[in-house]
């Protein structure tokens, strides 16, 4: 046999298992994550109290740990800003988002973001509103992905584009710590493809009563900004994933405005194409005592996060960013 054509196809095959490997996050980080993220020893995780700065400690001790390299600004993971007003209870007039990094190996001045609010609404004198849905869901989902591409990173599989990772506060106020972010950049949202906003995925809508509830996601914003976001939707999905992708709050008739009610939205008013993935919560247990860890069921969250992962690898390694079908507003 030619050997030089044993090895060409065995470059051939290597090169070919590399891509199709389906992303594979394992559950116990997202378990380990979510257990502290939403235990009552965070207090609810609301904005401008002792509860979010917790949270925020965590994120920054997971993000060293990772080896995330720190993306707010002056070598730092905080990104302070100052609350638009103080209500009863806050103890604090500041608080920050987490911005953590991972250096694109070919395209290191372009971003992908993936993005999850951190904050939640806090306590009354008894109980505490533990979120684990909303959105500790999608902070320990931050935190699985980053570890499992810096693992990837290391085994020289490392992705074109820089990916940010931000942990929002604020978004339970009226997306805050997002807003203020979009305003005050520390990279460039011209040079970033897409935000990938992670709100509420650990969970069945309680109102969805269809034979997929164990394998769908809402996604939302896949036909808004850029006409490359659903083929490349379809494309990762076809990874073997088969999701059902659930685009009903993309209607223009959605009553809920699902749409503007997380923080995509702030990149979204930039001109940056986004997309939100979202289990569907709103009655039941959405923003009230009952939202605990409890709930969740572990299976399907993992299957989003491995899809979302997959995506935001297709985003980060395609030749081209996405296509702005509405140009940057600034
Ligand atoms: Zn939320």
């Amino acid at each position: 046999m030619n050997h030089i054509l044993t090895l060409l196809s065995l470059g051939i095959a290597l090169t070919f298992m590399a891509q199709k490997k389906k992303t594979d996050i394992a559950k116990t980080q997202l378990m380990e994550h979510l257990s502290v993220l939403a235990h009552d020893s965070m207090e609810g995780r609301e904005t401008g109290t002792i509860g979010l700065e917790k949270a925020a400690r965590y994120l920054i001790t997971h993000y060293k740990k990772i080896g995330l390299k720190p993306y707010a600004a002056n070598g730092s993971y905080r990104q302070w800003y100052k609350l638009p007003y103080v209500e009863d209870g806050m103890t604090t007039d500041k608080a920050s988002n987490i911005i953590g990094m991972i250096e694109g190996e070919s395209k290191p001045e372009e971003f992908v973001v993936i993005s999850a609010h951190y904050d939640h609404i806090g306590k009354t004198a008894t109980d505490v509103y533990n979120g684990a849905d909303d959105d500790g869901s999608g902070t320990a989902a931050l935190l699985a992905i980053a570890n499992h591409l810096m693992e990837e990173k290391k085994q020289g599989r490392g992705l074109s584009r820089s990916i940010v990772f931000i942990a929002f506060s604020g978004e339970e106020k009226g997306l805050w710590g997002s807003e203020f972010f979009s305003d005050h950049p520390t990279f460039s949202l011209k040079k970033t493809t897409a935000d990938i906003n992670i709100d509420m995925i650990g969970r069945i809508d309680t109102e969805r009563n269809k034979a997929d509830t164990m394998n769908y996601v809402y996604v939302v914003g896949h036909n808004k900004l850029s006409s490359d976001l659903h083929p490349l939707l379809d494309e990762t999905n076809a990874f073997g994933h088969q999701l059902v992708l659930d685009y009903k709050f993309d209607s223009p008739f959605d009553l809920e405005r699902i749409y503007y009610r997380s923080d995509h939205y702030n990149f979204a008013r930039k001109g940056v194409p986004v997309l939100f993935f979202y289990d569907g919560m709103l009655l039941g247990d959405y923003h009230q005592l009952t939202d605990e860890i409890e709930k969740i069921t572990w299976e399907l969250y993992k299957k989003r996060v491995d899809f979302i992962t997959d995506l935001l690898k297709n985003f980060a390694n395609r030749t081209n960013m996405l296509k702005r079908d509405i140009p940057l507003n600034d």
